[in-house]
């Protein structure tokens, strides 16, 4: 509810608005899975299309840092009981990055980048062209991405199956490593590679690991950890 001091501008509709008959869903993690999963269960029989800069359907991420160098291939969602893309949805475009949204009363387009356009790190080579779709509803499933600051091209992430084989394939034993963050990737990606023989150092800002999750005292607790 609204303050009483409020003064901006209020806008009401001057109708209600009609159940939307199609979702299109940017996205293919966790979120943008349940999500086409949970509308289904709900009774929503409209079009479902769902859009995804990666390439492969939807997996668990956690794994990857978990058991880098002991599990190779994906946990896919499908496989856990999270629901399949393939059956759930229309039309699943995968390997294609969403590029802009605009939203009026009479519902949303999308632009849609090619196919080789989605995650570069995927390394899919299916060609595609650019597409605009309407929904009467978009959902944006686009997760967090890792903050990477300007100039560290060279500089490897965690987020995705493709980080996490380039990144097997980068460290063996000997490999020297230095993992900028202290947070929980952080923390076990640097005992996955000092247990594979990596020499590991962690650079974190803050005065302990884990110090924004778990605070000074139990942060510094972590510390033998690395
Ligand atoms: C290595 C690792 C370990 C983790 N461990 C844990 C853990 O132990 N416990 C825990 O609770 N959580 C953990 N997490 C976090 C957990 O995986 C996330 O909370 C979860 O993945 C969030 O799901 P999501 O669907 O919101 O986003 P994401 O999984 O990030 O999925 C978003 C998807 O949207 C796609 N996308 C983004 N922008 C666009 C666009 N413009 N167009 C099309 N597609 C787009 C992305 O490519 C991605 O596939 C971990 C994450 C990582 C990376």
């Amino acid at each position: 509810m609204m303050g009483r001091d409020y003064r901006g501008s209020v806008s009401v509709p001057a109708a209600p608005s009609p159940a939307p008959r199609s979702v299109v869903v940017v996205g293919t993690g966790l979120a943008g899975l349940r999500t086409v999963a949970e509308l289904r269960a709900q009774g929503f029989d409209g079009e479902v299309t769902v859009v995804g800069a990666e390439a492969v359907p939807p997996y668990d991420r956690p794994p990857l840092s978990k058991e880098l160098f002991s599990r190779v291939e994906p946990v896919w969602l499908s496989g856990e009981g999270y629901g399949d893309l393939a059956d759930l949805a229309d039309r699943v475009l995968p390997g294609r990055r969403a590029t802009a949204v605009r939203a009026d009363d009479d519902g949303v387009d999308l632009t849609v980048g090619p196919a080789d356009a989605g995650d570069p790190a995927q390394g899919h080579g299916a060609a595609g062209e650019a597409l605009t779709l309407h929904a009467d509803v978009a959902v944006l499933a686009t997760g967090a991405e890792p903050v990477r600051p300007a100039g560290w091209t060279g500089a490897a992430e965690l987020h995705t199956v493709a980080d996490a084989a380039a990144l097997r394939g980068r460290l063996s034993a000997g490999t020297r490593l230095v993992v900028v963050g202290a947070g929980w990737i952080g923390a076990e990606l640097a005992g996955q590679a000092a247990a594979q023989g990596c020499a590991v150092t962690v650079v974190e800002a803050a005065p302990t690991p884990l110090h924004r999750q778990l605070g000074a005292d139990l942060g510094a607790r972590t510390a033998p950890w690395y």
